[in-house]
């Protein structure tokens, strides 16, 4: 599946940083102005690795810090990774240690100090500082709040920075400097897992769950305010000559806060390839100098390519983005596209889905918002997939029928709130905590159930106005469930279930909103209400109270044809669905085929295979003539019995098939299209269950 975060700003940003971390070993200025090489080099581009840092800090700790999630697995993961990209860099590496003899009389302290600090080579004290930054936080994150890890992460900031661009303050004075020697006696810089990498990790989770700002203008302003003053604290302490090292500021922690949230605003889609091209450039530019200066060396042309530092610094950033880039095409791409197109698979129009989006919020009264169904793996759509488009169209509620699809959306990082709107088991009630879901109480009897539980929950109080599925009868005391300790009820609701019954449904629009006023007469808050879910939005949407639960529509269908008729919107159908064609063969006059002997013919036919059957969720009665699929833009019968895994399909008429071609089975191909709705008919049932049948083993891809 592809990855898709709305989080592309940030790759953009680790590339640039990985640019920058080029600057910081080659000096691109030297050659034309020392100062601004200094104010480049040793002060601007020092925000490339506390962004790097707040990266990971973004995306692995908020589950640890504000969560306290026991589940370690993410963590290990990261460890693992960094762990054999650590591994591969010392090999890369070594041999220039060697040569340059820096293993030559080492002793066993010096050789662990290499490992766990300083890292084998220059630029690789970054990987070992990582894991033991993650380390150190979580350990802190097992008792203490944010605000506690943060202060702490802090003042280990500040201790590392008087070894670094403060030293001079505190050199003179002898029981600091000793106290610092034995630091430099562990570890050569106080730029270190320990004192340098926290403060950025937490950072990056705080930004994440707590302190994101809407307001990209603040981020401008407060970006260039930081940076400034950061230039002109870098270069008085330069001037002072009290600088030790470089690499730290008072005025980068703003900086980076701000740059930090600068590239959270970039809307784009992320790219994985950019963010591993950043990590190679980062481990292998030290490798590309070694390996220019050589060059240059050899064939005489070290004036252009190594003296001016500006030609020496685009060289290095193009050879190594060059290299990064070659890796990438040999390495990266198979691994990325595993499993998409080879065999069946969804494709999700992106473009219909955002007009599906607006058309319905079109449809909406301004104190309403979508809640999206995303249940049965989002109508057979992929829920994470739609679920986290929806997450960038600015969508912040979603619904679904079970703890274990909520859970599911949640660990792949879907964003705001989900209601469950079916029963969960008391042992699941964990996972609503966990994972924070809001849970629908069904009845006054569920309620006592969840309160027992112990633990504050969030719920929607559902009511029952005539369906007869789940929901407290109005007569009843709906009261009573705002009086439990432990539910904190932030919604009440309702579900229509003859939406074409006018008189019905008016009466059940009714019931709910007098029963809503009964409890807010009582001084109680409802908190959302909401009642319509697709029918219902399109028929009655001024009653639509604050969230319309939106299923099928959105999908861009309706249950049936005829009710197409009486829509008064235009919807765009988002899904369709492929397979290959497998094999494709001559069937001689008289012979038969498929389980059964189902079909026989009386000509030669030409026959293909398709790699999709019905454990893909095709159903059956689309059998022997019933259903048809598209090949090349032409009209191909399903012949014989549906198979679980295959289908035939009758392709005589169909000129140039070959194995490997693509049939399509819902949607356009060429002037051609087969609609969910064709099918559903063919099948006896609706499109609702057509689509949501629609199987795990289907890929899914936007
Ligand atoms: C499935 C479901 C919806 C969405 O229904 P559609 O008709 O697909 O829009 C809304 N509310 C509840 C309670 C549901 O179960």
């Amino acid at each position: 599946m592809q990855e898709n975060k709305c989080l592309g700003g940030l790759d953009y940003f680790k590339l640039i940083a990985a640019l920058f971390v080029i600057a910081i070993h080659t000096s691109p200025f030297a050659s034309v102005n020392g100062d601004a090489d200094f104010i480049f080099t040793r002060i601007i581009a020092r925000m490339a690795v506390p962004f790097f840092l707040m990266t990971t800090g973004y995306f692995l700790l908020p589950q640890y810090i504000f969560d306290k999630s026991q589940n370690l697995k993410p963590l290990k993961k990261f460890i693992k990774k960094t762990l054999i990209l650590y591994a591969v860099a010392i090999i890369i590496y070594f041999p220039i240690n060697i040569y340059a003899g820096h293993f030559y009389g080492a002793s066993m302290f010096d050789i662990v100090r290499m490992f766990i600090f300083d890292g084998t080579f220059y630029h690789l004290w970054y990987l070992p500082a990582v894991i033991t930054g993650m380390i150190l936080v979580l350990i802190m994150s097992r008792k203490l709040s944010f605000k506690i890890i943060f202060f702490i992460s802090v003042v280990l900031y500040f201790i590392a920075l008087f070894g670094d661009s403060y030293y001079g303050f505190i050199s003179s004075n002898t029981i600091l400097n000793s106290i610092y020697s034995v630091i430099f006696d562990i570890s050569s810089y106080t730029r270190n897992g320990f004192f340098y990498v926290p403060v950025f990790l937490v950072l990056g989770a705080g930004i994440n769950k707590k302190y994101k700002f809407e307001n990209i203008n603040v981020s401008i302003l407060g970006f260039i305010v930081s940076i400034i003053i950061m230039i002109i604290e870098g270069f008085i302490l330069n001037l002072l000559n009290v600088q030790k090292h470089d690499s730290m500021y008072i005025a980068l922690l703003p900086c980076v806060f701000f740059l930090f949230q600068l590239a959270l605003n970039i809307n784009m889609h992320s790219v994985k390839t950019l963010r591993r091209i950043s990590m190679v450039i980062y481990i292998i530019h030290p490798m590309v100098i070694i390996f220019l200066r050589g060059v240059a060396k050899f064939v005489h042309i070290e004036k252009i390519f190594i003296d001016n530092s500006i030609v020496h610094y685009i060289s290095v950033c193009f050879l190594s983005c060059t290299f990064a880039v070659t890796m990438e095409m040999f390495f990266g791409k198979r691994q990325n596209n595993k499993f998409q197109r080879e065999r069946a698979w969804i494709e999700i129009s992106r473009e219909n889905l955002h007009k599906n989006v607006y058309v319905l919020r079109n449809l909406i009264p301004r104190e309403c918002s979508l809640m999206p169904a995303i249940k049965a793996n989002g109508y057979g759509h992929g829920a994470v997939l739609i679920a986290k488009e929806l997450n960038r169209m600015g969508i912040k509620a979603f619904c679904c029928a079970s703890v274990s699809e909520g859970v599911e959306l949640r660990r792949k990082g879907v964003k705001g709130k989900i209601l469950i709107l079916g029963y969960t088991h008391p042992k699941q009630f964990y996972l609503l905590k966990k994972y924070h879901l809001t849970q629908t109480v069904i009845d006054n009897y569920y309620a006592r159930i969840l309160n027992d539980y112990g633990r504050k929950i969030k719920v929607h109080i559902k009511i029952d106005t005539g369906m007869h599925r789940l929901g407290e009868r109005p007569e009843n005391d709906v009261l009573n469930i705002f009086k439990f300790k432990f539910l904190i009820v932030t919604g009440i609701y309702t579900h229509l279930c003859d939406a074409e019954n006018k008189t019905f449904s008016k009466k059940q629009i009714e019931t709910f909103y007098s029963t809503v006023e009964k409890i807010k007469k009582q001084g109680y808050s409802c908190g959302k209400v909401h009642l319509l879910s697709s029918y219902g939005l399109i028929q009655y949407s001024k009653f639509a109270g604050n969230y319309a639960r939106v299923g099928i529509a959105l999908y861009g269908v309706l249950s049936s044809r005829s009710h197409l008729d009486n829509c008064c919107i235009e919807l765009y159908p988002i899904l369709t669905l492929k397979a290959r064609v497998a094999q494709v063969k001559l069937l001689y006059a008289g012979e038969s085929a498929g389980y059964d002997l189902k079909y026989t013919t009386e000509q030669d036919r030409k026959i293909a295979v398709l790699t999709i059957g019905y454990a893909d969720g095709i159903p059956r009665e689309l059998s022997c003539g019933n259903g048809r699929v598209l090949v090349n833009g032409k009209t191909a019968p399903i012949i014989g019995l549906i198979c679980m895994d295959m289908i035939l399909a009758d392709v005589t008429d169909v000129p140039n098939v070959k194995s490997g071609d693509i049939a399509t089975i819902i949607g356009k191909d060429g002037d051609e299209e087969i609609t969910v709705y064709e099918l559903s008919e063919a099948s006896g049932t609706i499109t609702n269950e057509l689509l949501s049948r629609l199987g795990s083993r289907l890929n899914r891809i936007m």
